[in-house]
């Protein structure tokens, strides 16, 4: 298996990968859905990133980003991360990522479209004020529920909430449809429209997630395995850059 992506990928000129939190878990960053997700370990559940519930209350939101904001901060990014930079030096690559955690950026990677945005930045909803990922975090220290310094406004992170529409989907289609590989990287491939993007894809389809996903079928190579111990596998054997 390894051998035939270490093949495909020498052979690739232009390539498109679409990565989840199973990525970042190894950063530290808890994704949802897995063994230690925060919805399977109910630390907070879905309706908390659901846009009317957060203009409702806005509080379990703000106590999530008051504990993981830090962690967003601190963490690292992994061998994944490194590995799909390092692309870069001799390939034509662009990273849609479903991650708001910015780990593709402090890897290197030059062309990530952020499909659920980042907390980079944060927005007054009322005035338009920007917020950067410190000033948010400093105001979360203070006050509950961070309010505009200028106006008053809620303050809302510039990231996709359900219910809300992804960001440069167009520009994601156009980038996987004009690759010669297409990764699937540690995501379990539920949550739509990312995961429609396979069926843009032209040439090699590969997936690699530690789980089984209902879209297995759709790909030509499939490996369930942890991402990280995958790509130090394949740079043993030699693969890349
Ligand atoms: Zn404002």
């Amino acid at each position: 298996m390894i051998e035939t992506v270490i093949q495909v990928l020498k052979n690739a000129k232009s390539i498109s990968v679409l990565t989840g939190a199973g990525i970042s878990v190894n950063a530290g960053i808890p994704d949802f859905r897995g063994e230690t997700g925060i919805y399977t370990r109910g630390l907070y559940s879905e309706n908390v990133f659901d846009i009317d519930y957060f203009f409702e209350n806005p509080k379990p939101f703000y106590d999530f980003v008051r504990v993981m904001y830090p962690v967003f901060e601190k963490a690292k990014p992994t061998l994944a991360h490194k590995f799909l930079a390092d692309l870069d030096h001799n390939h034509s690559v662009c990273i849609v990522t479903q991650n708001i955690d910015l780990l593709h950026e402090k890897a290197g990677s030059k062309n990530v479209i952020h499909l659920h945005g980042s907390v980079e930045r944060s927005h007054c909803l009322k005035c338009g004020k920007e917020y950067s990922f410190e000033r948010l975090k400093e105001l979360v220290i203070k006050s509950a529920v961070p309010y505009c310094e200028s106006c008053g406004g809620l303050i809302k992170p510039d990231i996709v909430f359900f219910s809300e529409p992804v960001i440069d989907f167009d520009k994601a289609i156009e980038c996987v449809s004009a690759s010669d590989i297409f990764f699937a990287l540690g995501t379990s491939l539920e949550v739509y429209p990312a995961n429609s993007l396979v069926q843009f894809a032209r040439g090699n389809k590969i997936l690699i997630n530690k789980k089984e996903t209902e879209m297995d079928y759709l790909f030509d190579i499939v490996v369930h395995e942890d991402l990280d111990n995958f790509f130090k596998e394949l740079q043993s054997k030699g693969g890349i850059v």
